[in-house]
């Protein structure tokens, strides 16, 4: 990987804008963050010893509302990539048409390291550091990479506990016995699955019979493998941290998911038909459909003259460079960007505040079709603009993204 995301935001910011002709005063504002905070979290080792890790949580845009983003827990995490992770929300939450902003957290760590009770205790600690810069009304966290809906509710309790009174809406995410919403979990995965039912709707391509290869097998990667198993599409390929597993007659996602689940890697996984493959060579299996579902900067200029797929879903935040992008355009390869392509998780979590707030929850029901018409209206805005004019997928939604936060700080004006 080693480019650094929070340059590539910087870039993407750069080509919209001269697309766009935006304001250059607008243009400078927009390529940096509102606040960053960076904090200690000493933890106490259950041998006794003390580790003491750093934390980051970053405000990228609060004006069209409250902040709104992911924690990470990652040995990778960094303040570039948080800050890069934040501005990517304000564009998501801006192109879905959320009254919400722009923002991320991290802790540099590796979780895999650690027991259940040193992650609870780094999650508090954490969470008490940040207490001031989040909250219903100023910025709400949710799950990310390796960080889950148990996670959640030791945010929640943290702040529950400094207020004296519980507050479910500092978090989305959360399990549904403490005001989680039901869908919140499966979220992105079922809006990348509504996005490229969308796509393959635009080119005339019948889902069933493409082939397709997701990297990432987590709670994006390992959602929408479920849904287009059990929708009966043939996932080629499938990897985790660990590697890949290929079989060009179709994985058994369902066994697949449930070795997973139970803790296992993909590497470890015993079936003879099934090739080991590593990561970089599952990004250019030859393939229908290509979603990349675990980091940022993967497809670079470096590989992507070699991917050999027709469409990209984004289910990843910034999976795709902008040198990369370039490629694949001249290559003919359909991007799905990852602020419209991933926003599920988003969208629902909204919902998750919004039911919060009310203390009012909604049958599932609800939460799928709010769900598909959020992303639908923004897909059709996107495809519509990018055939209009001549653009990428990824320009077009940048622009609606952009426009609508140039607008809002337009209106406001600029303090003082
Ligand atoms: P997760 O922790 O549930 O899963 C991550 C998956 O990626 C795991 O299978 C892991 O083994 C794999 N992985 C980790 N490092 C890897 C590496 N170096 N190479 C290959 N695979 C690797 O995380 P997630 O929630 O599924 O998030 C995945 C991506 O989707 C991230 O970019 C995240 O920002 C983005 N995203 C997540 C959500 C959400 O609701 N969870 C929403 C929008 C976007």
């Amino acid at each position: 990987m080693g480019l650094n995301p929070f340059e590539v935001a910087k870039k993407q910011i750069d080509i919209v804008a001269k697309e766009m002709g935006l304001d250059p005063n607008l243009t400078k504002y927009l390529k940096r963050v509102e606040r960053a905070l960076i904090v200690s979290i000493p933890v106490v080792m259950d041998d006794g010893t003390l580790e003491i890790y750093e934390g980051y949580r970053v405000h990228h845009s609060t004006v069209r509302g409250p902040g709104k983003g992911g924690i990470r827990y990652s040995p990778e995490v960094n303040l570039d990539e948080v800050k890069a992770l934040a501005i990517w929300m304000t564009w998501k939450c801006s192109l879905l048409n959320l009254p919400l902003g722009g923002a991320k957290g991290g802790v540099c760590v590796d979780p895999r390291k650690l027991s259940k009770r040193e992650l609870e205790r780094l999650t508090r600690r954490y969470t008490s550091e940040i207490i001031n810069i989040i909250g219903p009304d100023i910025d709400i966290p949710a799950p990310d990479v390796n960080t889950n809906a148990q996670i959640m509710s030791w945010i929640m309790d943290v702040y529950s506990m400094q207020k004296g009174r519980s507050v479910p809406g500092v978090v989305t995410g959360k399990p549904v016995e403490i005001g989680g919403s039901v869908g919140r979990e499966p979220a992105t995965g079922m809006g990348l699955y509504y996005m490229l039912e969308a796509m393959c709707e635009k080119l005339n391509f019948n889902l069933k019979s493409q082939t397709i290869v997701i990297q990432g097998f987590g709670n994006v990667g390992g959602t929408i493998a479920d849904l287009l198993f059990k929708e009966g599409c043939k996932v080629i390929a499938v990897s985790d941290i660990s590697g890949g597993l290929l079989y060009s007659d179709g994985l058994e996602i369902d066994k697949l998911l449930e070795w997973t689940r139970q803790g296992n890697t993909l590497k470890d996984y015993n079936d003879e038909r099934y090739k080991f493959i590593t990561n970089s060579e599952l990004l250019t299996t030859e393939c229908d459909i290509l979603i990349p579902a675990a980091l940022e900067n993967v497809i670079t200029q470096n590989n992507a003259s070699n991917l050999k797929c027709k469409i990209i879903l984004e289910g990843a935040n910034g999976p795709v460079t902008p040198e990369a992008d370039k490629i694949l355009y001249d290559k003919g390869i359909h991007v799905v960007p990852d602020i419209l392509a991933n926003g599920g998780g988003v969208c629902v979590s909204y919902f998750e505040y919004v039911q919060d707030i009310r203390a009012y929850f909604w049958e599932l029901d609800r939460i799928n079709k709010e769900l598909k018409k959020i992303m639908l209206k923004a897909f059709e805005e996107v495809y519509e603009l990018s055939k209009e004019r001549k653009i990428q997928l990824r320009t077009a939604a940048y622009i609606i993204a952009v426009s609508r936060i140039a607008k809002a700080i337009e209106l406001r004006g600029i303090f003082p």
